[in-house]
């Protein structure tokens, strides 16, 4: 009886782990066409300078759009490679284990953020290392 339940604790897991696989992989397809959308609208509505004569406002304009595109794109980007990651991980089986302290990594917070790779100390403690030289260049 016992190792029959164990067996089904087991199967739950595993069921749990390909479940969470195919939701990380549906994010990852949705946010690649948000990617290819983004890089789209960036070549299709920003002309390339000089492409015809503009005032200074439209000039602007451009500029504002284009950085707002190319952010978009970054930060696009950024949760791809996140979300990648989050399925390398689970196929190594280091998924929802902090990747600095390898505690694991609370329920609620892979709810909140399913491909985050630390626990909340951990990525407090990163992005405030991250931010430092962002700092000293936006000064
Ligand atoms: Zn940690």
């Amino acid at each position: 009886m016992r190792r029959v339940m164990n067996g089904a604790a087991r199967l739950t897991r595993r069921m749990g782990r390909s479940l969470r696989r195919r939701t990380l992989e549906r994010l990852l397809e949705r946010y690649e066409a948000q990617l290819d959308a983004c890089k789209r609208t960036l070549r299709d509505d920003v002309p390339a300078s000089g492409a015809d004569v503009k005032d200074e406002m439209d000039d602007g304009f451009d500029h504002l759009v284009r950085a707002v595109g190319v952010a978009l794109m970054e930060a696009s980007a950024s949760t791809v490679r996140g979300i990648e990651s989050a399925l390398r991980r689970l196929k190594r089986g280091t998924y929802g284990t902090c990747a600095d302290c390898g505690r694991g990594i609370p329920a609620i917070r892979l709810r909140v953020l399913p491909f985050a790779e630390r626990c909340r100390e951990c990525q407090q403690e990163c992005d405030s290392m991250v931010q430092l030289p962002l700092m000293v260049v936006g000064a």
